[in-house]
């Protein structure tokens, strides 16, 4: 689950992380008063929506006077911010973040994920901050410098004083960014968080450590244990489609294809898209109605689908191992009849009553073209896609 960067700075204060202070806002005139009471020569305003690149994009400006800001403001709020991160549709801007203007002397980089290869968070720090970490990864990767961090020790204060002196930071100020470094690994731990970024720290003019950006995201199947973190979701920035796929226990993620994939399994589901890929098509979406589908979950499943007015044909791929292939198949066809389905579907069935399923959606009177196994059920999907 991601949060937006105010909710992630006030999570990160109160593990000692030094931030600029700022006010978040729900609308222009909220934001006006927010300057005010500041009170600050220089104001940013900052967009805030679950993206990154929102400078580039127009998201962050730098306001000198109230007359300054309000303009910034009236810019951002409400714009369709476009950067690397949101498609080129954008996310329209519902939040503001009004934030004391820091004086920058140098940008840095901080990240923590959790690193599967060693079941470590492993922290990277680079002093090419403010920019693509992506980029520096890419093209300068010995800028990059990673630690894996022993979960029974925490991040040690001679480990955090080097990772400091890696990305840069200069002796005078070796505490600050330890007391910064050790305080986000806090935060990353106690909150059950996923992925952890400051780009950029900044080193400033008056001799202060400060993150100047941040973004937190959380595993989501330890957000029961965190029902604080859970109340700081923004639905308005979530796919509404994956938002009603989630009232009916369906995983749903929207791609950008034209075939639309039901399948049982998460593996199987993986499995499937690599073959639709492999077989010159692209997924509409990955979906996985679960073991346990019923007809109606099968029926909600073909109307998330069908949402996308770019959909060019299904493709419906069932293992009945617990599942039974005859109830899927009358999940399908019930599914078929009540959404009244005009693009091609493609249907393999394999398992437990295969042969009752495949009667029941032959003498369904639907046209559903039958496969026989994966690579031909892929191969048909992809040859009805292109119409
Ligand atoms: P994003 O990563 O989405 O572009 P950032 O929060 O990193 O957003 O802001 C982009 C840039 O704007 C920063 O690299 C920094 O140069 C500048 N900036 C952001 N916040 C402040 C601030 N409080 N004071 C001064 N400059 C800022
Ligand atoms: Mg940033």
């Amino acid at each position: 689950m991601k949060i937006h960067e105010y909710q992630a700075k006030e999570i990160l204060r109160h593990f000692g992380v030094v931030t600029p202070r700022g006010i978040p806002c729900f609308s222009v005139e909220e934001a006006i008063q927010a300057g005010q009471s500041l009170g600050t020569a220089v104001c940013v305003v900052k967009a805030q929506i679950h993206a990154g690149g929102r400078g580039k994009g127009g998201g962050v400006k730098v306001a000198k006077s109230a007359a300054e800001l309000e303009s910034a403001a009236r810019a951002i709020f409400g714009m369709q911010l476009v950067t690397h991160q949101t498609g080129p549709e954008g996310q329209p801007v519902r939040r503001l973040l009004i934030e004391e203007g820091a004086d920058i002397r140098k940008e840095l980089y901080v990240g923590m994920v959790v690193d599967r290869g060693s079941q470590r968070v492993a922290l990277m720090v680079s002093s090419e901050g403010g920019m693509d970490i992506e980029e520096v990864a890419a093209h300068t990767p010995e800028k990059i410098h990673t630690l894996f961090i022993d979960p029974m020790q925490g991040l040690l204060d001679q480990q955090a004083r080097e990772m400091a002196a890696k990305m840069g930071v200069p002796e005078t100020l070796l505490d600050q960014a330890r007391v910064l470094l050790q305080g986000l690994y806090r935060a990353f731990d106690e909150t059950d968080a996923s992925l952890a970024e400051i780009n950029p720290l900044v080193l400033t003019g008056d001799g202060r450590v400060v993150a100047l950006d941040a973004k937190m995201n959380f595993d989501a199947n330890a957000l029961y244990r965190h029902p604080d973190i859970a109340a700081l979701r923004d639905l308005d920035e979530e796919d509404p489609n994956e938002i009603e796929a989630s009232k009916f226990d369906l995983s749903y993620i929207s791609l950008d294809g034209n075939i639309g994939c039901l399948v049982n399994g998460a593996g199987l589901a993986m499995a499937t898209m690599d073959i639709v890929k492999l077989y010159g098509g692209s997924p509409a979406n990955f979906l996985d109605v679960g073991g346990g589908a019923t007809t109606e979950k099968v029926t909600e499943a073909f109307k998330l689908m069908l949402r996308n007015p770019g959909l060019k044909a299904i493709l419906v791929n069932i293992f009945g191992g617990i599942m039974r292939c005859d109830v899927i198949a009358n999940g399908v066809v019930s599914a078929a009849r009540e959404v009244d389905l005009k693009v091609p579907l493609v249907v393999r069935l394999e398992g437990t009553n295969v042969e009752l399923g495949k009667q029941i959606l032959a003498e369904s009177g639907l046209p559903i073209l039958s496969a026989v196994n994966m690579a031909d059920a892929a191969a048909q999907v992809v040859q009805a896609a292109r119409g």
